[in-house]
């Protein structure tokens, strides 16, 4: 195997070295077209959809320039989720331990963690700090940790780490570092409301924008299963069991929903795993471990809790519920067919998801209808049948008004008769339709 493509970054042999390792042979686009930009020092903007290699368009280029006899802060990555994080802290460790003659370091500091040992590990500094951006910001204002040396600094998963309210945490640390700052800025989506931020923090950055031939990563099937009165926990059981997926992520809207899903489905007899917020930090360790160990063929998560993770291996993302934003469908899809695989992100849907379902379509997503029956996957016609149906319904209806007479004198209880008789022609207008 060859990482010749790579080569024309000049990375230094032991980055060659661990990208063997990693099986990456050549770069993605966005990997592709920032790492030189980066090179050379200038800030970025990078924004591609989910799953096609944003972690190391800027992992690689750093760690390259990193100084291994500076013993100092030489650059800053910050993540909004303590998972994500820790899994940046993980790619990283992948990269560096192949230079050993010249050891480079780099810690982790996510909330949720003893802060006491967090300043304990800061006796000597790091040259590749991690972490959210909170404890981070913590860290500083405690002195423990030494930004000012650093300039360049990493705020992933930018529109999250806005949602989230750390936009303010970054700034601050930010405003600690060296004056010519190198920010890099990576998203799936550039929200309206993060641009005030992009415009505040880099002058003249370079935006990349690798625009998705689709919405979401090629190889995803999309597909709608209608809810039709059924009892959702029984539906979504149904799915999983004849999906038999290597590895399904169902999603819910909040932590609530997310518990009462897993409850639903181990009491069914399922063993479930579950990412949320609520979970102390220890428990959501040993899930990721447990995830990532493949103990789990079904696991329950919330947007926020699996953000921007890259658990390997995702067969089928399901949509227990549509998110209100949009974009976190995306951000969803984009946890199946990552690096070229393909998967399937299956939706529950009720008429009132109707309206958004029209939004995913004018961004570019097709959909396919099928539903259930006799725990066997069937295509379904469009689901605008459901309104097609409806009025053939209300044409019966109208034609059943027209052949009953109006009395000329309303009677009492003429409604009641009228009602009968229109009731009694639809019936028969059924029968005929039947036949
Ligand atoms: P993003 O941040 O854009 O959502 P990630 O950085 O998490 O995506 O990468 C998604 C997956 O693709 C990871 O499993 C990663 O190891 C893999 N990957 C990244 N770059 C390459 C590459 N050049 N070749 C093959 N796989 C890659
Ligand atoms: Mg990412």
């Amino acid at each position: 195997m060859t990482v010749q493509d790579f080569e024309r970054f000049q990375f230094q042999p032991f980055i060659l070295e661990a990208l063997k390792e990693l099986k990456f042979t050549k770069p993605t686009e966005i990997q592709e077209r920032l790492i030189p930009s980066i090179q050379r020092g200038e800030s970025a903007i990078g924004q591609s959809q989910t799953g096609t290699g944003k972690t190391h368009a800027y992992l690689l280029p750093i760690i390259n320039k990193i100084d291994p006899e500076r013993q100092e802060v030489q650059a800053v990555i910050t993540a909004p989720t303590r998972e994500l994080a820790t899994q940046i802290y993980h790619e990283i460790g992948k990269v560096i331990k192949w230079n050993e003659e010249n050891p480079i370091t780099a810690k982790l500091f996510v909330g949720g963690t003893d802060k006491a040992r967090a300043i304990e590990k800061l006796k000597t500094q790091p040259q590749i700090v991690v972490g959210t951006p909170g404890r981070i910001h913590d860290l500083v204002k405690e002195q423990a940790l030494q930004v000012y040396t650093a300039n360049q600094i990493v705020v992933d998963e930018a529109d999250l780490v806005l949602d989230m309210g750390f936009i303010e945490d970054v700034d601050q640390i930010a405003a600690r570092m060296q004056e010519d700052l190198q920010i890099l800025v990576f998203s799936a989506t550039i929200p309206e409301k993060l641009k005030p931020f992009l415009k505040k923090y880099l002058e003249n950055p370079r935006y990349t924008h690798v625009a998705p031939e689709q919405a979401t990563a090629t190889k995803v099937e999309h597909i709608l299963v209608p809810l039709r009165h059924r009892n959702k926990k029984s539906l979504l059981k149904s799915m999983l069991e004849a999906y038999n997926p290597y590895l399904a992520i169902i999603f819910t809207n909040t932590k609530k929903m997310a518990d009462e899903v897993a409850d639903g489905l181990i009491e069914k007899g399922m063993k479930v795993g579950r990412i949320h917020g609520d979970l102390p930090p220890r428990e959501r360790k040993k899930v990721m471990k447990q995830i990532n160990s493949l103990e789990f063929q079904y696991v329950v998560a919330t947007d926020l809790a699996a953000r921007g993770i890259d658990i390997e291996g995702v067969s089928h993302v399901i949509n227990y519920e549509l998110p209100s934003d949009l974009d976190f469908y995306i951000h969803r899809v984009g946890r199946t067919a990552r690096a070229g695989y393909s998967g399937i992100a299956a939706t529950i849907y009720d008429p009132s998801d109707e309206d958004a379902i029209v939004r995913l379509e004018k961004m570019g997503i097709t959909f396919k209808n099928m539903d259930l029956e006799q725990d066997e996957w069937i295509n379904i016609g469009e689901r605008n049948k459901r309104k097609a149906r409806k009025k053939q319904v209300d044409e019966i209806d109208n034609l059943a008004k027209s052949k009953v007479k109006k009395p000329k004198k309303v009677k009492p209880g003429y409604k009641k008769k009228m009602n009968k008789e229109m009731e009694d022609f639809k019936k028969r207008q059924k029968r005929l339709k039947r036949k």
